[in-house]
């Protein structure tokens, strides 16, 4: 195949950036190892983005960003937040135009207060149906722009390189297992975050952290890799069929909700509100458990029972009968919640031209590093997948209409032979040793631990056998390889960060250090993880 813009994955960050490609006059192909727009976090997504409208109360990106900023813990990168809150109000207008349905009041679009941000400032389409809504909309802008060409079942393994610049990529056709060579001028990775290398997380199957390890391998660094966000609510118990393990967050936003401890004691400065940032709540939360005070699953209790049988059902109708098909009544039963890996702060390293160090190479979305610092508000990540994909896709379309068309490089990967392993039971075993050790609350001991098993691996997943017609066990191995080298980018780099700050917690450096005010870098050099910074 070939084209003028390469898009990998087809979240908002992909969708996004392809439109703006395709406006600005590129062919656009956009390749998706799932189904178009049904693949990632993007349409999973239940809540709200946040933007500085100012249709609730007034308001301006400077407040936004000064937010977000704080929120950041000194982390963020500030070229990059800002695009985030800058650019976010004309997407999200964007997005109405093109009829995302963003929840109204008589005549304004309604914004209600988040954790974190200082007055009323995110959107919704409705409390569990924004991310399907996002989805739904681009999509169909997608469909009505020939220059997108959209492909599902296209997973791409590696990306192409003429000496340091990146040509397109490599992918293979997941139901024929047939190798596909794509020359691009210009390539996107959108491929959203790693919080699958987690055995307690709330993502898709597809979110392995493979941007990550395709970026790394090409040249490219990541930056910020141990700040992974989790989100403090997941649900832990009774036993939930057919329900997002993160559906508590929009009851709390209507509906408040109490967190207490085993004594019944409400631990955070709540007062039944919903007011806490992720990186406190899960830190207290933590702490309860640990001091002999969590449930009996090891989380704490989130009550609704201050709330009335009518109250819920106006506030959640449909979402209360598939809580009672699950014998769950909240004017009578307490819910058990735990942290759950939501998102990841850390990514590719990129400026504010969403440009990679790799020529060629651009990077959008969760796959990309340092807008959020050490924690993410809540609503900024829909509003990073718009904001960044647009940038990205018109910065592409420009590389592209200067560049002449690549031709690939034979791919020489065929010679190597299947490891003898049970991939598929070695990721488990990954996630395992990731939820144990490398998770909201970490010590030396624990990342050595982690990062010996994780290197134990190494030599199973070097090199990546070509694969010979649909088989499972390929695709497995795949994504273990991946998900491997990012889960050593992790820990190596929560094993050096000796402080405490955001969602990086040790517990035998429970203090922030002035001195690690900064940024770690990693790349690859001679095939090994190299931290700078
Ligand atoms: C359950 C849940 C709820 C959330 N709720 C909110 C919310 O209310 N508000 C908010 O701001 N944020 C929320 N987030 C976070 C937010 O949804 C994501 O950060 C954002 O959608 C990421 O968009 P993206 O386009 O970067 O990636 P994604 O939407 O994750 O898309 C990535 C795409 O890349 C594809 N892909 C991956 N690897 C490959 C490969 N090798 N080859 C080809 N394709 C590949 C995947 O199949 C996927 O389709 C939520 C996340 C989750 C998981």
């Amino acid at each position: 195949m070939e084209t003028d813009v390469l898009i990998i994955g087809s979240g908002a960050a992909g969708m996004y950036a392809a439109i703006a490609a395709a406006r600005s006059g590129a062919r656009v192909l956009v390749a998706d190892r799932s189904l178009i727009g049904r693949g990632g976090a993007t349409v999973m997504a239940q809540m709200t983005v946040a933007v500085a409208l100012g249709e609730e109360t007034p308001d301006h990106w400077e407040h936004h960003l000064s937010d977000t900023l704080k929120a950041g813990r000194g982390l963020c990168e500030p070229a990059l937040s800002q695009l985030l809150c800058e650019d976010a109000p004309e997407c999200i207008r964007q997005m109405d135009e093109w009829g995302v349905g963003w929840a109204r009041a008589a005549s304004h679009i309604r914004q209600v207060q988040a954790p974190g941000h200082d007055r009323p400032r995110c959107v919704y389409v409705d409390f569990v149906n924004t991310g399907p809504a996002v989805s739904k909309t681009l999509r169909a802008q997608l469909q009505r722009m020939p220059e997108i060409r959209r492909t599902g079942d296209l997973l791409v393994s590696d990306l192409a390189l003429d000496g340091e610049r990146c040509t397109g990529a490599w992918a293979v056709h997941v139901p024929t297992g047939k190798t596909v060579p794509i020359s691009a001028k210009a390539t996107i990775v959108a491929t959203g975050g790693l919080t699958r290398l987690y055995a307690r997380n709330s993502a898709s199957l597809n979110m392995g952290g493979d941007g990550y390890a395709l970026a790394l391998r090409a040249g490219a660094e990541l930056i910020d890799m141990e700040f992974v966000q989790f989100f403090p609510i997941g649900h832990l118990a009774p036993r939930m069929v057919g329900m997002d393990p993160i559906m508590w967050d929009p009851f709390r936003y209507k509906l408040g909700g109490r967190l207490l401890n085993a004594g019944m004691e409400e631990f955070l400065a709540e007062e039944g509100k919903y007011t806490s940032v992720r990186d406190r709540a899960t830190q207290a939360i933590l702490k309860e458990v640990a001091e002999g005070r969590g449930t009996p699953h090891g989380g704490v209790w989130l009550s609704f029972k201050h709330c009335s049988a009518a109250g819920l059902r106006a506030a959640f109708g449909p979402v209360i009968e598939r809580l009672a098909a699950n014998g769950i009544d909240l004017t009578r039963d307490l819910i058990e919640v735990a942290p759950i890996a939501h998102y990841h702060m850390g990514g590719i390293r990129v400026d504010a031209d969403m440009r990679t160090g790799v020529p060629g190479l651009f990077a959008a979305g969760e796959a990309v590093g340092g807008a959020n610092g050490a924690n993410r508000l809540s609503g900024n990540a829909i509003s990073e997948a718009f904001t960044f994909g647009r940038r990205a896709g018109l910065r592409a379309a420009q590389l592209a209409a200067r560049s002449r068309m690549p031709s690939l490089r034979e791919s020489e990967k065929a010679a190597a032979a299947f490891p003898d392993i049970n991939p598929a039971a070695e990721i488990v075993k990954l996630q395992q040793v990731m939820n144990e050790h490398v998770g909201p609350l970490r010590s030396a001991a624990g990342l050595q631990d982690a990062l010996q098993r994780v290197l134990d691996l190494r030599e199973a997943c070097g090199a990546l056998p070509a694969p010979h017609g649909l088989d499972p066990r390929w695709i497995d191995l795949h994504d273990l390889r991946n998900m491997r080298l990012v889960a050593e980018c992790v820990t190596r780099a929560a094993l050096d960060r000796t402080e405490s700050r955001g969602a990086h917690q040790r517990a035998d450096f429970p203090e922030a250090s002035d001195a690690w005010q900064r940024h770690q870098r990693i790349r690859l050099s001679g095939g090994s993880v190299r931290i700078e910074g």
